[in-house]
């Protein structure tokens, strides 16, 4: 399990730290309402996990930087027919420590910042930014969503059981 860490980010961005670990779904609950994920897979501990990289640098304009890195896979669920889908995740995102919300210059608006924070808690960052980069409504490719067909299969198998005869005499005359 995850222990709850926390860092003195402006430190960790002029000491060029970097830090290296694994996050578990059941440790993000405002994630996992978000994703489509059977309970059973929590009960018998088999829950997705995340690799993650937190670098620490200042960039060129010496500005306190950190470089957080995600990588994992995850069971969204699809708005379309309601079934999982498969969706890796690969997320790059870099964040410049700011004192106040507008110390951010204009012409750096395109970089996401947060606040300088001396007890910053990692595991609520990589959770706000995996929920800031899922797709807002995932679907599977057109044609792939199959639950109408599936419940169409069900539904045969059910009635060959109960009266295979009456099933094969009715294809007989199709
Ligand atoms: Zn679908």
């Amino acid at each position: 399990m995850f222990e709850r860490q926390f860092i003195d980010s402006l430190d960790f961005a002029n000491n060029n730290r970097e830090l290296h670990g694994e996050i578990t779904l059941a440790e993000m609950p405002r994630l996992q309402d978000k994703l489509s994920i059977p309970e059973v897979s929590f009960e018998h501990g088999h829950t997705e996990k995340i690799n993650y990289t937190l670098h620490g640098f200042r960039d060129r304009n010496d500005k306190p930087m950190l470089k957080v890195k995600l990588d994992g896979l995850f069971q969204l669920q699809c708005q379309r027919c309601l079934q999982g889908i498969a969706y890796p995740l690969k997320l790059i995102s870099q964040l410049l420590l700011v004192n106040h919300w507008d110390d951010s210059s204009v012409e750096e608006d395109e970089i996401d910042s947060i606040l300088v924070d001396n007890h910053l808690d990692l595991l609520a960052l990589f959770e706000e930014e995996i929920l800031l980069n899922l797709p807002f409504a995932p679907r599977h490719p057109v044609g792939d969503c199959r639950p109408v067909q599936e419940g169409y299969v069900v539904e045969e198998i059910g009635r060959i059981d109960t009266n295979p005869f009456a099933v094969l005499s009715e294809l007989k005359y199709k």
